[in-house]
């Protein structure tokens, strides 16, 4: 695959037109620079040499780590790709957020599906107690290495900053209360919040037979 490839990108700003450096594909083992440029968001970051304007470009992008078995597509174009590859977890993502959330969640061996289900009780459980707060996303930032808890952030509307602590217990309680849930085993590649919502839907119909 080829490393680099440049595109034109319109700076919003000034208008102007200028080159714009992408790399198609990051080998996790071979590009660490990169890695690194991906978790800062560098690699996306459009720099107008007109005005200065800064902004972030979405482009294709593929992650492949040898050493943990997973690849981690963004695809921004709504595209239905099949991509396989034997012994190793594929994900498709439509954005940088989900991107990076993506390739740390599978670095630290914590399962997305689990994730998404949890985010799911955290909104509704968070616009329960604040009223008129609305929830822009929520993404995972971290695991505590004292007790294994995740981190996450919660981006609301109103900019406020806030976190939520999901214990290592209850991401195991949530991961066993869904193990048999049919969406569980199909091999879905975008595990996202619709993903999530349909899980949830389709163990409950299943219940109630
Ligand atoms: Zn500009």
């Amino acid at each position: 695959m080829e490393k680099e490839k440049i595109i034109r990108v319109t700076c919003p700003a000034c208008l102007e037109e200028g080159n714009f450096r992408t790399v198609p594909f990051v080998d996790a083992n071979l590009d660490s620079d990169l890695k690194e440029s991906i978790f800062n968001r560098d690699i996306f970051r459009f720099c107008c040499k007109e005005c200065g304007e800064e902004i972030l470009v979405s482009y294709e992008c593929t992650y492949l780590d040898k050493d943990n078995n997973f690849m981690v597509s963004l695809i921004p174009e709504k595209d239905d790709l099949v991509i396989e590859m034997t012994g190793y977890t594929l994900r498709i993502v439509r954005t940088i957020n989900e991107f990076v959330e993506k390739i740390a969640l599978m670095e630290d061996g914590i399962d997305d599906r689990v994730v998404e289900l949890y985010k799911i009780m955290l909104e509704d459980q968070f616009e329960e107690e604040r009223q008129g707060s609305e929830i822009l996303g929520i993404y995972y930032s971290g695991q505590n290495p004292d007790d294994k808890s995740l981190v996450f952030f919660i981006i609301t509307a109103n900019a406020e900053n806030v976190r939520a602590i999901l214990s290592f217990d209850t991401y195991q309680t949530i991961s066993k209360q869904f193990e048999n849930y049919p969406e569980m085993d199909k091999n879905d590649c975008e595990i996202n919040k619709i993903w999530a919502i349909k899980t949830l839907q389709n163990g409950f119909s299943d219940k109630t037979e």
